[in-house]
């Protein structure tokens, strides 16, 4: 459960928004599950839970074994480099003034990996992406939206991560180079079994990837299924309202 402090109306007087509450989920080892729902549902806000970049109200946080609602100092840094994440503006996670091999090795140089290997496993990063790994001396305004897409997954992976949390990864990609992204992503989730937690407003890209998904209302998640079963029979109304609103 999180809430917000919130002003609010021309006077900003304080209320308090419910942001997420009583979410209870999990995500087994190789599995992607989906967080659909519309704006200002609470998506982001759970991403950045399990991040423990905010702290829950109320509530547990777990990664494999590590308790992230509850560590702090060094166990907190060594449990949240167990999750890494994929925004929607891969800007956000790349220095622009920064050659993309350093952007990608930054991550494991601060975490004690000698230089010269973590721009090796950069090089390999960035083929295991899709990318020519030459392209590692080149700045991150050399690229199309999709290759930097694929820039900021590297990126996250180069931490080596059990968990993905990607935030609209492909929302800011027009629909072709969107299937390429897609497409990646689930290959790299079975080829390293990645967990991954995949958040998106679009139910059709949901349905490309997601093993699982759960269907977030005003903070509260209405229901979870198997992707195959949710599009074919959908149980709660508000599903089968945001179905019928995709078709
Ligand atoms: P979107 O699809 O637009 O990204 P979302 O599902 O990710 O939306 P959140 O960003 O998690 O939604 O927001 C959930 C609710 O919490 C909204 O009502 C939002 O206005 C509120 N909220 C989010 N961040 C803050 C904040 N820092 N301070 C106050 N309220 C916030
Ligand atoms: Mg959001």
């Amino acid at each position: 459960t999180k809430t917000y402090a919130s002003r609010s109306g021309l006077f900003g007087d304080t209320r308090v928004v419910h942001a997420v509450k009583d979410v209870s989920f999990h995500i087994r080892r190789g599995e992607t599950l989906g967080l659909v729902g519309e704006s200002g549902s609470g998506k982001s806000t759970v991403a950045r839970l399990v991040m423990r970049l905010l702290d829950p109200d109320r509530g547990d946080i777990r990664i494999g074994g590590a308790d992230l609602a509850g560590a702090s100092g060094s166990a907190l840094r060594t449990a949240r480099r167990r999750v890494q994440m994929v925004f929607q503006d891969p800007f956000a996670s790349l220095n622009p003034r920064r050659r993309i091999g350093l952007s990608i090795a930054d991550g494991p140089i601060a975490s004690g990996t000698p230089r010269a290997v973590a721009l090796e496993e950069a090089r390999a990063l960035l083929e295991l992406v899709g990318l020519d790994p030459r392209a590692a001396n080149r700045y991150p305004h050399e690229f199309s939206g999709g290759q930097r897409q694929r820039i900021g997954i590297a990126r996250a992976l180069a931490l080596k991560p059990d968990l993905i949390v990607a935030d609209e990864p492909v929302s800011a990609l027009d629909v072709s180079v969107q299937k390429h992204v897609l497409g990646l992503l689930d290959d790299i989730k079975t080829r390293l079994r990645l967990s991954m937690l995949f958040i998106t407003h679009d139910l059709h890209v949901a349905a490309q990837v997601c093993d699982r998904i759960a269907v977030m209302r005003r903070g509260e998640i209405v229901e979870v299924r198997l992707a195959s079963e949710l599009f074919a029979s959908p149980e709660h109304p508000y599903t089968r309202e945001l179905l019928a609103a995709a078709l």
